[in-house]
């Protein structure tokens, strides 16, 4: 286990080491998507450059390499959230996909008129879309689980709404808009009490702890490779072997098949069922290379780290009346959602860039709870274990900047 090593951390990850609009890059839009070390470059390159092949097809010796390679990727992200089976684990393009996949493959042919999908107001477009397209399609209801002015799920009401005809409970884990953390293993608890499944969205939990979706129970978990320092358009389903078996195909086509004729066709084994396609097989190599370079550190010394720089953040923000606070869960993550009172975060995002600090600013892909909260967006920072003190004075010096220009 090696020991935290800020300084040694950020030589891993090159892209930190630049001027942007110069100034030197101070980078804080990781719930966005997050920087690559080194050894997720490499494996990617190195994929490219000696292996590159079609995986479980050809007969020859860089195919088996890659294929082999390719499924030693799947094994690393089973023993990355303790997965009790290989198999369980479906490669997607990101959490997105995973979200959409359970929508059509487990709701569309199983849900009818008087079922209910539980969300919640803190959910992303991306859970929340697909069960509007799926209640259109199935006549199922869609309800919502309110959410507290201090951004904490309404757990009283989330009891109360729950109920036989509950099938699905899909919520986010770590929200990206506001940060809370939500007690996904009391939600999974209340909802197998009533038979329902539970699909967990893991975005924004993965890149700051180690997941465990035994401990958790939950049926379904999604996360993206982007996130958690992995390449773009990699992303994880787990599901359980009993649901995946009963699921129909999400997409048609080549390696999701066992044999086809034109008298009917037979679907393949799992994971491979929901696998229609070439897959992403260079993006599945560089997400294993990013959990094992995540594998050197003791994570909880990497979130202690993270917690640092969120609690100073909120001591200086707590001290300027000029910042509001949005979202005061008691449990969050390294995310802080805010407003500078009088100022429209674009302009404060615009003025922040210029300074060469890159924060996130809008609806961050959550419009209803923005809508909750009777604001168009927040200016979103959000830290990862790179990040350090020096980051966070330097943004609120940024701050500073932008209420001479703007208030
Ligand atoms: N869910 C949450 C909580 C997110 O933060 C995001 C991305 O911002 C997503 C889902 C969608 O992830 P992706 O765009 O990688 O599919």
């Amino acid at each position: 286990m090696g020991s935290f090593d800020i300084e040694r951390i950020r030589q891993d990850f090159p892209i930190l080491h630049q001027q942007v609009n110069g100034k030197p890059l101070v980078y804080l839009d990781n719930a966005a998507t997050t920087q690559k070390p080194v050894a997720v470059l490499d494996a990617v390159n190195r994929y490219y450059r000696e292996i590159n092949s079609n995986v479980h097809r050809g007969a020859h010796r860089l195919s088996d390499l890659a294929t082999r390679e390719f499924e030693a990727a799947r094994d690393t992200v089973q023993r990355f959230i303790n997965a009790p089976h290989s198999h369980e684990i479906i490669w997607t393009r990101g959490t997105t996909e995973s979200i959409n996949l359970v929508a059509q493959a487990f709701g569309r042919n199983s849900f009818r008129p008087g079922d209910e999908i539980l969300i919640s107001a803190m959910e992303h477009h991306s859970n929340i879309v697909p069960w509007q397209i799926l209640a259109q399609q199935t006549g199922a209801q869609l309800k919502v689980i309110p959410v507290h002015a201090d951004a904490e799920l309404d757990m009283e009401a989330f009891s109360r709404l729950l109920s036989e005809r509950t099938r699905l409970v899909s919520v986010v884990h770590v929200s990206n808009a506001l940060g809370t953390v939500n007690p996904v293993r009391e939600i999974v608890r209340q909802a197998h009490e009533v038979g329902a499944r539970v699909l967990l969205d893991g975005a924004q939990a993965t890149p700051h702890w180690n997941v465990d979706v035994q401990t958790l129970d939950c049926d379904f978990y999604a996360f993206s490779g982007h996130k958690v320092f992995g390449p773009t358009g990699i992303g994880v389903l787990y599901g359980r072997t009993e649901l995946l078996e009963q699921m129909a195909p999400y997409q048609a086509g080549g390696e999701m098949i066992e044999k086809v004729s034109f008298s009917g066709t037979t679907y393949n084994t799992l994971p491979y069922k929901f696998e229609a396609g070439t897959p992403h097989i260079a993006g599945a190599i560089g997400l294993a290379a990013a959990i094992d370079y995540l594998a050197q550190f003791d994570r909880e010394q990497l979130l202690a780290h993270e917690q640092r720089l969120l609690e100073a953040t909120l001591e200086r923000a707590g001290a300027d009346p000029q910042i509001q606070l949005i979202g005061r869960a008691r449990d969050r993550a390294s995310v802080f959602s805010f407003l500078l009172e009088g100022a429209h975060p674009n302009d404060v995002g615009t003025l922040l860039d210029q300074q060469g600090i890159a924060v996130r600013t809008g609806h961050h892909c959550a419009m209803p709870i923005m809508d909750q909260f009777n604001i168009p967006g927040t200016v979103r920072a959000s830290f990862a274990f790179y990040n350090t003190l020096d980051e966070v004075e330097r943004l609120f010096a940024g701050l500073e900047k932008c209420k001479t220009f703007l208030l």
